[in-house]
């Protein structure tokens, strides 16, 4: 995207009235969190690393507008999910402006959270019961459904069904590209690492689709509306969760009590009409957090 977008975000950035700012939510609009100073879980193994190392360490997406986007410019993540991190590491007792982010693609996420590389991860993660056997999930925090993108001059694809014979292209890795893969089986299926990638290949004609989650698709095509729309209604539920350590459940659940506090506080919708709601749907109800057992 980085070289396709930017040749045409010119004209998409430089303020259709009411147009989305480009490089992240308005100054001002953002909820303010408050640490709280007071928390503390050292049976957390996760927290009492992170707490002696000073800062959270969170994996995110960087090429997802309004949900994980990094300026290439000053290096600053935002969007949705960068702030239910960020309100997230508030109520752990995480300043979250010290929170250090790391990009970590949608194949990598498993090995990431197993290998000790990042505390959690929020990223469009779909909770589901493969990935619980190798991560824990708090949350749900949004529920998404898998969608398609195709261009503004693309007449014939109105679902997963106009797919055979045609090119579509996922992320490694992900839960959109396993399901195309299985459900799908007629349509040509490419995969990059990002689907920003993907972007960038259905601009140049080089695929005729890309599918994956509504919420990343309605970024992109928030972006260049004239050029990318999304195809048909979501044909699958997403629902988002916060990846953690598959064996830290103190963790697991004090995520869980943060997203609740915040979707009772407001600072959820504060944070969602700021960011995910710019690409047009309304702040829905969030959804009831799925606090399993431990095992
Ligand atoms: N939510 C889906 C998944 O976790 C697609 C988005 C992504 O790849 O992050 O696989």
């Amino acid at each position: 995207m980085a070289l396709a977008l930017a040749a045409v975000l010119p004209v998409a950035g430089c303020g259709k009235e009411g147009s989305p700012p480009v490089k992240g939510p308005a100054p001002g609009t953002l909820p303010v969190y408050r640490v709280d100073t007071a928390f503390s879980l050292p049976q957390s193994p996760t927290w009492a690393r992170a707490h002696r190392r000073g800062h959270l360490v969170v994996g995110a997406k960087e090429d997802q507008p309004y949900l994980g986007e990094k300026d290439p410019a000053t290096g600053t993540y935002s969007g949705f999910d960068i702030e239910i991190a960020r309100m997230t590491a508030a109520s752990l007792g995480f300043d979250p402006a010290g929170i250090s982010f790391r990009t970590i693609a949608s194949a990598n996420r498993e090995t990431a959270l197993q290998n000790g590389q990042i505390d959690y991860y929020v990223g469009t993660y779909t909770i589901n019961d493969n990935r619980k056997k190798l991560v824990g999930f708090a949350g749900p925090y949004y529920i998404a459904g898998q969608s398609l993108l195709v261009r503004t001059d693309e007449d014939d694809i109105h679902g997963p069904q106009d797919l055979d014979g045609r090119k579509v292209c996922s992320a490694a890795g992900s839960t959109p590209y396993q399901r195309m893969e299985k459900e799908y089986p007629k349509a040509v299926l490419v995969s990059y690492d990002t689907y920003s990638i993907c972007v960038d290949n259905l601009l140049t004609y080089q695929v005729d689709a890309v599918t994956t989650d509504d919420t990343i698709l309605m970024g992109y095509a928030a972006k260049v509306p004239d050029l990318l729309k999304l195809a048909g209604k979501p044909f699958s539920k997403e629902p988002y969760g916060i990846g953690v350590p598959r064996s830290d459940n103190a963790l697991r659940f004090a995520l869980d009590d943060a997203i609740e506090a915040h979707e009772r506080d407001g600072d959820w919708k504060k944070a969602y009409d700021a960011t995910l709601g710019l690409s047009g749907v309304p702040a829905p109800r969030p959804p009831a957090v799925d606090r399993y057992p431990a095992g």
